[in-house]
This record gives structure tokens, C-alpha cells and sequence, in this order.
């Protein structure tokens, strides 16, 4: 271990600062350093040997009387180095490891040595989330729809006490009440006084010496239960409901978190959602589609009636205004938007056929008659088909 005396190290060096480096500068090198090099947060068998090297570092340029002894050439740590009897660790900074959390409660003032006190038994509950399955017409009309959570409720035993009836919470004798228990280290930091949750009493500086027999002490018990929850007209998909105070109750019997329903939109047959605006397609026959005609459309809660126009060309779409979802708090829907397939015929009889050519001949527009037999899509065809 100390095969490194005869020469004096370079403890400016390892700690990377200056030799006019400030007692702050210092201080914040080696805390860097530490968070890098730190066992507890680097496994690395070589950080070990730099953690080292850093504490030993920081011990000698933080103690000025040692930080002498280096600015005049010698070693401090260095047996006969003049450093005397090793500060507080022993010298080289080999003695009692101190956690990674100990050397930042050193240097920030954390909590370890503080007054933390013992954590209370009762604390607030978490919050839960149930997924909820509803149609179109339920998210754009909204519903009163009943749903079943698994969940804690207070225990009605005990009140949430957790004790036994006639029975009461003992103070810990192993942390006296503290909740924690704390250790001194004395290490080249000065002392290092670390706080432990206290393993007795988990750190509630209590124990129940008779538990309530319902709910063995937790203050609530697991259970199922009903209710209603109402959801507003024009919700989304993906959505949020927040029920406040509906989810569990915390241990100890604490205020109860929320519960919180995800709205999921079942697919509809015919109308596709896009925000508050529906979509949906109807089929023309090419025939209405030039004459014009009027449709009769089922929308989500009535019948409407519109006129496709004489000449409506394929894939035009109507609107209808206001007849998709209510928008959600506050006036007014979306549109709903019906697009039209204009359906060209696929089979005609040979009066169907000669009249459609007969029409094409008196509007001047050339049909070039395909031969029954060859000719190339039906080449193509008897190809699929495997007729050779
Ligand atoms: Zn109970
Ligand atoms: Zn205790």
C-alpha cells in the first residue's frame, strides 16, 4: 500500500486544480470527482484505486497544516512524512469507507445527522386508473356508466388505526421514537454521522404490538367496489377522466388517491372519428351519380335528407353541418362528412350494353369494342385463373 512513498505524489494532480487552488476549489474537485469515481456509483475495479487516490488527495489539501507539508516538497501521508499520526481515517484515506450519499450529506448539509424524525404511519393513498370501453354514441352523448374498481378502502375495523380494539401504538425501543438510527464515522471528512431508517419499526418510531385483526395493522383493507361514473358528451379516445378522492386509501387510513378513467372508443360499422367530425361513405350507382338523386343518411341520432347533384363526379363528399360529436364544454358539434362512391355497373346484359353504347355514339365519345376472345385483360384473366 505504500510502495508509493518514496517519491512525494502529486496531489494538486489527481485532484486536478491548481496549486493557488481555493479551499472551495478544492471542495468542488473532489466532490466531482467522487460522483465519478465513487464504488457506490462506479463498479469499476480501477475507479476503486482512483477513489482512493482522490480521497487521499482531498485529505491532505484540505488540512492546511498538510497542504504545507506538500507545497514544501514533502508527503504528509508518506510514513515519517511529517504528517504525524494520520488525521482522522488514517493516513492515506484508507480508513472506513463512507457511502456515496454521506460524502453529499457532508458536503450539502443533507438530511443524514438532520431532523428527520420518524415517517408517519399515515400517508396519502396512490391514485388508480381504470380503462373504460364505451361506444360512439356514448363518447359524443355522453353516459352514466357503472364501472368496478379493485381497491383499498379504509378498514372499518380499526378506523385506519391499525391497532386492536382497546389497544394502542408503543413507542419503538430500538430508535427510542426516532424512527431512525444513526451511526458516527470518523473519516478524513471529520465525523460523518449517517441516518438509518430504523429496521424495528420500518421508521415509524412505533410498533403495534396487537394488530388489528382485519387489516393486520395496514389501517385498510383490499375490496371491490361499485360505482357510477358519469361521462360528458363529446369525449375522445384516449381521454381522462379525473374521480378525486376515488382511488385507494392510503396505509394508515390516509386521504385516498384519485381515480382516473381512460376512455377507450370502440370502433363504429360506419362512421370513422376524427375529432368532433364523422365520417362515413355511401355508394351511388353511376347512373344516380349523373342524373342526380336524393339519399336519405342515418346519422348518429337522426335521419337527414340530401341531394347528390346532377353530374357528381367519384369521390365527392357532402357535409352535413353540426351532425357529428358535440364538442366537449361548450356549444356546437362537429360535421359529418359523407363521401360518395360512385359505382360503375360491372355487369351488363346485352340490351343494358347496347344502350350504354348507343348513349356513348350520341355523345360523340369513342368506346373501342374489346374482342370477345384475346384481347389483352382477358388474356390477363384466364392467366390468373389458371386457363392457359
Ligand atoms: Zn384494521
Ligand atoms: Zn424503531
Amino acid at each position: 500500500m505504500r510502495t508509493r512513498n518514496a517519491v512525494a505524489r502529486d496531489y494538486y494532480g489527481i485532484l486536478g486544480v491548481s496549486r493557488e487552488a481555493s479551499d472551495d476549489e478544492i471542495k468542488r474537485a473532489y466532490r466531482k470527482l467522487a460522483r465519478q469515481f465513487h464504488p457506490d456509483v462506479n463498479p469499476d475495479p480501477e475507479a476503486q484505486e482512483k477513489f482512493k487516490d482522490i480521497n487521499a488527495a482531498y485529505e491532505v489539501l484540505s488540512d492546511d497544516r498538510k497542504r504545507q507539508i506538500v507545497d514544501l516538497g514533502g508527503d504528509p501521508l508518506a510514513p515519517g512524512g511529517g504528517g504525524g499520526a494520520g488525521g482522522p481515517g488514517g493516513p492515506g484515506g484508507a480508513g472506513p469507507f463512507v457511502g456515496f450519499q454521506d460524502i453529499m450529506d457532508a458536503f450539502f448539509g443533507g438530511a443524514a445527522g438532520g431532523a428527520r424524525g420518524p415517517r408517519p404511519r399515515t400517508r396519502p393513498g396512490a391514485d388508480a386508473i381504470l380503462r373504460l370501453e364505451l361506444d360512439l354514441h356514448e363518447t359524443a352523448f355522453g353516459v352514466e356508466a357503472p364501472i368496478t374498481v379493485d381497491t383499498a378502502v379504509l378498514c372499518t375495523t380499526c378506523s385506519g388505526a391499525g391497532t386492536a380494539a382497546g389497544t394502542h401504538l408503543a413507542t419503538c425501543e430500538a430508535c427510542a421514537g426516532r424512527g431512525e438510527v444513526q451511526s458516527v464515522q470518523r473519516t478524513f471528512l471529520g465525523q460523518v454521522v449517517s441516518a438509518r431508517p430504523c429496521t424495528v419499526c420500518q421508521g415509524y418510531g412505533t410498533t403495534i404490538p396487537h394488530p388489528c385483526p382485519t387489516c393486520a395493522g395496514d389501517g385498510r383493507v383490499r375490496t371491490r367496489r361499485s360505482l357510477t361514473v358519469k361521462i360528458p358528451a363529446g369525449v375522445e379516445d384516449g381521454m381522462r377522466i379525473r374521480l378525486a378522492q376515488q382511488g385507494e386509501v392510503g396505509p394508515g387510513g390516509g386521504t385516498a388517491g384519485d381515480l382516473y378513467v381512460e376512455i377507450h372508443e370502440r370502433p363504429h360499422d360506419v362512421y370513422s372519428r376524427k375529432g368532433d367530425d364523422l365520417h362515413c361513405r355511401v355508394t351511388v350507382p353511376m347512373t344516380a351519380a349523373a342524373l342526380g338523386t336524393r339519399l336519405t343518411i342515418k346519422t348518429l341520432d337522426s335521419e337527414e335528407t340530401v341531394d347528390v347533384k346532377a353530374g357528381t363526379q367519384p369521390a365527392s363528399t357532402l357535409r352535413l353541418r353540426a351532425r357529428g360529436v358535440p364538442h366537449l364544454r361548450g356549444t356546437g358539434r362537429g360535421d359529418l362528412y359523407v363521401h360518395l362512391d360512385v359505382r360503375t355497373p360491372t355487369k351488363l346484359d346485352p340490351d343494358q350494353e347496347k344502350m350504354l353504347r348507343d348513349f356513348a355514339k350520341t355523345r360523340g365519345e369513342e368506346v373501342a369494342e374489346l374482342s370477345k376472345q384475346g384481347g389483352f385483360f382477358s388474356r390477363m384473366r384466364d392467366a390468373f385463373n389458371g386457363h392457359a
